[in-house]
């Protein structure tokens, strides 16, 4: 295989999708060299196969907004890849959404999932409905519309989404609910990121922060580097945003930036847990701004128009949207000592921002062994709902640990330098891919 001659392909198939093509590339590029030490992938044509999704579902969602009028938006399901098990995914709710931004995902995901050790297939799903703004009512009816078109289309031994951007525990809610009456099915394991009452895993909503967490610690310890004193620069102030900053206090780091679309808010003594609790007050209220931090809490300045990255961190920590950092951001970083960063976020950082961080030799690590922590439980999630069971929360935490030192352990295997430091890109990439290109050759050309 030749990445270059199959990125050509692509890009005069799918010009447009430029998130998709990013992603491929990264991925491609990575892989290439193992790749052609294994002819059989070669003849069973793994690359051109795995590069495509499965299939891409794509329905109308109209639903009536609260003034009485009429709306519409688009709604997508993207089965990538089975090989190693049941679809798995979240649903990404955000004015953006395109088939480029799912196909992307998806894609990621499917690696990401290998890297669990769980038998999850990849998948990823959502609309172009913009959350900011809308009423409570109007998010409930937005997500049971949705669902008349997305049930017939899943199920926990097909495919089980879960939350990602504008969608958390109040939108599993409202498609659960949907889904049941719809299905008269009552199985909980088909959708992940559920109510504790109600089939959910204890620590879901913190397992991605958390899981990011564990991993920064693991990139850290082996360059005989410490997390507990080191300053840290998160973006968003979401779900992922709110667990990471979290865990990063309780091991002891001060998390002094946090930023929204509006700007950064700076927190040069570290948050404290009630600004953390608030990230989710601000989540919640669906307005999308950060601003308010800066006016319930002292000690808080917000700059509007900048990013978390123009104030000065030892970590940054993208945990927002994809391409988020870019190259004059990492190079902002960078002037100011930034030597670690870990991507939360699913291709937090632009192609220019990860070069210029390997050029400088800085630790940096990529979203899709960073933030599989949430997806592995969810993945646990469906074994207690299979079982039947719920496991405490030590219990899950220990798993969680587990599964992060284990994709840590991936990525050194498949990245390590010869001078001893580790490729977590190329560590990743390969790591998941090996397992799924193995799968697909097992079950033969389908
Ligand atoms: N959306 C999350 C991700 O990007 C979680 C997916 C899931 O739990 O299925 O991995």
């Amino acid at each position: 295989m030749k990445a270059a001659e199959i990125m050509a392909r692509l890009e005069q198939k799918y010009g447009h999708e430029k998130e998709y093509l990013q992603a491929v590339h990264e991925v491609l590029e990575s892989i290439e060299e193992v790749y052609n030490q294994h002819p059989e992938f070669e003849k069973a044509k793994i690359v051109e196969r795995i590069v495509e999704p499965d299939r891409i579902f794509t329905f109308r969602v109209t639903w009536v907004d609260d003034n009485g009028n009429v709306q519409t938006n688009l709604g997508y399901r993207v089965q990538f890849n089975s090989a190693i098990g049941p679809y798995k995914g979240g649903l990404r709710f955000h004015k953006a959404v395109t088939p480029s931004m799912l196909k992307f995902l998806g894609f990621e995901q499917t690696f990401k999932n290998a890297l669990t050790t769980l038998p999850m297939g990849g998948a990823k799903g959502g609309s172009d409905f913009d959350p900011v703004g809308k009423s409570d009512a109007e998010i409930m009816r937005f997500c049971q519309a949705f669902m008349l078109e997305l049930w017939n289309c899943i199920g926990p031994e097909q495919d089980v989404p879960a939350g990602d951007v504008g969608v958390g525990g109040r939108e599993i809610g409202y498609l659960y609910g949907m889904y049941t009456k719809l299905a008269r099915r009552y199985n909980v394991g088909v959708l992940t990121g559920k109510g504790a009452n109600w089939g959910g895993s204890i620590l879901r909503p913190e397992a991605t922060g958390y899981g990011a967490l564990y991993f920064t610690e693991h990139v850290l310890n082996r360059a005989g580097k410490q997390l507990a004193g080191s300053t840290i620069a998160i973006s968003g102030f979401g779900n992922v945003a709110w667990g990471a900053a979290q865990k990063a206090t309780a091991l002891g780091a001060k998390v002094i930036a946090v930023s929204g679309p509006d700007g950064v808010c700076h927190v040069p003594a570290g948050l404290t847990n009630e600004m953390i609790d608030y990230m989710l007050v601000l989540r919640a209220s669906n307005n999308n701004v950060v601003a308010p931090m800066a006016e319930k809490f002292e000690g808080v300045t917000f700059i509007p128009g900048k990013k978390a990255w123009s104030i000065k961190c030892d970590i940054a920590l993208p945990c927002a949207f994809q391409n988020e950092l870019n190259g004059d951001d990492a190079k902002e970083l960078l002037a100011n000592g930034t030597w670690c960063c870990c991507e939360v976020s699913n291709m937090g950082c632009t192609p220019e921002a990860i070069k210029a961080f390997q050029d400088a030799g800085i630790l940096f690590a990529p979203g899709k062994a960073v933030n599989a922590g949430g997806v592995a439980t969810s993945g646990l999630e469906m074994t207690q709902n299979a079982m039947h069971i719920s496991w405490a929360g030590k219990e899950v935490d220990e798993k969680l640990h587990f599964i992060m030192e284990s994709i840590h352990e991936a990525c050194v295997k498949y990245g390590q330098r010869p001078d001893g430091t580790v490729d977590y890109v190329k560590g990743a990439n390969i790591a998941g891919f090996m397992k799924v290109a193995q799968a697909m050759l097992e079950q033969g050309t389908i």
